[in-house]
């Protein structure tokens, strides 16, 4: 039985990682400070590590302890408008951890790395859907240290021969809901949650950020992609790297775009609920337009995302409305 070890398990979309690869039938072990992951997330998880990444002594004895196979990690900071004014948190946390992490698995002889990047990686599109290879200007420190991570991979790659799949995601959402599991972020920024919040009475409305974008109804679109298929996609990663599969960068989303009016309409329909919603100023830094090309991620992966927008609603709707208060509730 292989031992995965999940870096930031605790987080929403790592302990959706966890819930999968324990029904699989991996062995799994999880790292994770606590700081924005909650430890009732993790389910199944043969041991939990309470620890900071950048801390080598806490890395050696999860290493020690157990023979690791591979590693996923999503352990990071995640909130785009902080890390524009807080960069060295992000740079500290994020590229530092993954620093360590590597530095571990390279004196421990791991050799396999499945990472969590984004689509923020890209920053202002050059064209849609976007494509791996199209430019890569991140327009904020979040993307930006993803991407320095991303490179700091390849060269771990030539140096130490470790294998790395970076995956960039779009918008992830949804839950799932044979585990138990979701998305509780403090403080919540992300549209669906927020619409749902909305539609369980906690906040007055939503607001829209700016309906002048040239789209077709002026409001931003996005890609939404079900932290389920996000899931599979990793342990598709994974997978290939077992079978030698060399270093690689893949988009994951659905391929299809959903304006915020539109989103907050399929709220309403599934949720049955009025959810006001109020145009409001354009956030900073929102990009018109962002849509995955999945392409290379089905052809080399045999990745198929499968769980479309009403699905991603209506499990996003079942966990809030089971889970008014998130974990703690
Ligand atoms: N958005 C919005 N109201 C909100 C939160 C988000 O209109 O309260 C918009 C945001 O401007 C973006 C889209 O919804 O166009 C998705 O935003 P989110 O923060 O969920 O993800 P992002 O695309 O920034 O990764």
């Amino acid at each position: 039985m292989k031992t995965i070890l999940v870096a930031g398990g605790a987080g929403y979309i790592g302990s959706h990682m966890v819930a999968l690869l324990v029904k699989r039938g991996y062995e799994v072990v999880v790292a994770d400070n606590l700081r924005t992951g909650h430890w009732q997330a993790v389910k199944g998880a043969r041991k939990m590590y309470v620890g900071d990444l950048r801390d080598g002594a806490f890395l050696h004895q999860i290493f020690t302890e157990n023979k690791i196979d591979g590693v996923i990690n999503f352990a990071a900071f995640s909130l785009v408008g902080e890390s524009v004014t807080n960069p060295l948190k992000y740079y500290g946390n994020n590229v530092e951890g993954a620093v360590s992490l590597l530095s571990a698995m390279q004196a421990h002889g791991v050799d396999k790395i499945v990472f969590s990047s984004t689509a923020a990686a890209y920053g202002e599109p050059e064209k849609q859907p976007i494509e791996e290879g199209d430019r890569t200007e991140p327009t904020n420190p979040y993307g930006a240290t993803k991407l320095a991570i991303e490179n700091m991979l390849k060269w771990c790659d030539c140096a130490y021969n470790i294998r790395y799949v970076a995956l960039r995601y779009f918008n992830a959402a949804g839950s799932d809901t044979e585990a138990g599991i979701g998305e509780d972020h403090n403080p919540e920024s992300h549209l669906i949650p927020l619409v749902m919040k909305t539609a369980l009475g906690q906040r007055d409305h939503i607001g829209i950020f700016g309906e002048d974008y040239p789209t077709p109804d002026g409001t931003c679109v996005r890609d939404y992609i079900h932290v389920k298929d996000l899931a599979e996609a990793h342990l598709l990663a994974l997978e290939y790297l077992e079978r030698g599969g060399s270093s690689d960068v893949f988009n994951l989303g659905n391929g299809a775009g959903y304006s915020v009016r539109e989103i907050i309409e399929t709220a309403r329909r599934i949720t049955g609920k009025e959810i006001k919603a109020v145009v409001e100023p354009r956030r900073g830094g929102d990009p018109s337009v962002l849509i995955a090309s999945n392409k290379k991620a089905a052809e080399v992966l045999g990745w198929k995302p499968v769980l479309g927008l009403d699905q991603i609603v209506s499990d996003a709707w079942a966990w809030h409305s089971g889970h008014p208060n998130g974990y703690e509730g």
